[in-house]
């Protein structure tokens, strides 16, 4: 899968995409990940990618035309300016993060692993100019606060979805139990122990339950299932 990430901060982007299994993905080719600065699509020595919002208020707005570009530009087929090959995705979908956008889940992230491409377009002062989402496939929210940008809801959601991708994480096994959101339920993943057997915290010891160490298969299911939220 191809993910693209338009930003005014790509450093943001240096130590995720260089650590752990993130960075294994790209060198196993599961994953590619282009993080593009912006300013490249702005005009003027300045590069000025952000304006005073029409009929005034507080702070200043990121402009649509850097943005349109920006898009134009990774949707095309052969563009120059990137230096790379820009293979044809037929399924992409483009992202605009937004405190007012739809609530990122479990279930959107399986969503968005069955597409080639997700690009995605981080804001930052008082948000974007609206007419971006003219050409946005979803507007999403990691929840109901507010951040300075775009770029760390991105990085969530980018984690979430490339390690559903086959191939990702080490056991697949693992991902088919995890803690999830069906129907709007929360279905939590049952407690799980590693050594030490006996953990000391504050004076008071924490055993490991003991059918845990029982090596009876049916009955760790039976335990495991009941603490399945
Ligand atoms: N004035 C905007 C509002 O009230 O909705 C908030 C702008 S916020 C300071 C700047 C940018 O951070 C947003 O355009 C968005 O890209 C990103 N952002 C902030 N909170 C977010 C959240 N909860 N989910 C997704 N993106 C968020």
């Amino acid at each position: 899968m191809r993910f693209d990430i338009i930003t005014i901060f790509p450093k943001l982007f240096d130590s995720f995409l260089n650590e752990s299994l993130i960075k294994k993905s790209a060198e196993k080719r599961l994953n590619t990940f282009f993080v593009h600065d912006l300013r490249q699509w702005a005009k003027g020595i300045h590069k000025q990618v952000d304006d005073r919002p029409y009929g005034g208020g507080p702070g200043m707005l990121m402009m649509a035309e850097p943005i349109v570009k920006a898009i134009k530009a990774l949707k095309h087929k052969n563009i120059k300016t990137l230096k790379q090959k820009n293979k044809k995705y037929k399924n992409t979908k483009i992202i605009l993060l937004s405190p007012a956008g739809k609530q990122f889940t479990g279930e959107l992230a399986k969503k968005l692993s069955q597409t080639e491409r997700l690009i995605f377009i981080c804001g930052r002062y008082e948000g974007v100019d609206a007419r971006i989402e003219k050409l946005v496939d979803e507007k999403i929210s990691l929840g109901p606060y507010v951040l300075n940008g775009g770029e760390l809801p991105a990085m969530v959601i980018i984690e979430a979805v490339a390690r559903l991708l086959s191939g990702f994480v080490g056991n697949q096994e693992s991902l088919k139990e995890e803690t999830c959101l069906i129907e709007k339920k929360i279905k939590k993943e049952y407690p799980q122990y590693t050594r030490p057997e006996v953990l000391e915290i504050a004076g008071r010891k924490y055993r490991v339950p003991k059918i845990l160490l029982s090596g009876d298969h049916k009955k760790i299911i039976e335990w495991r299932d009941k603490r399945c939220g």
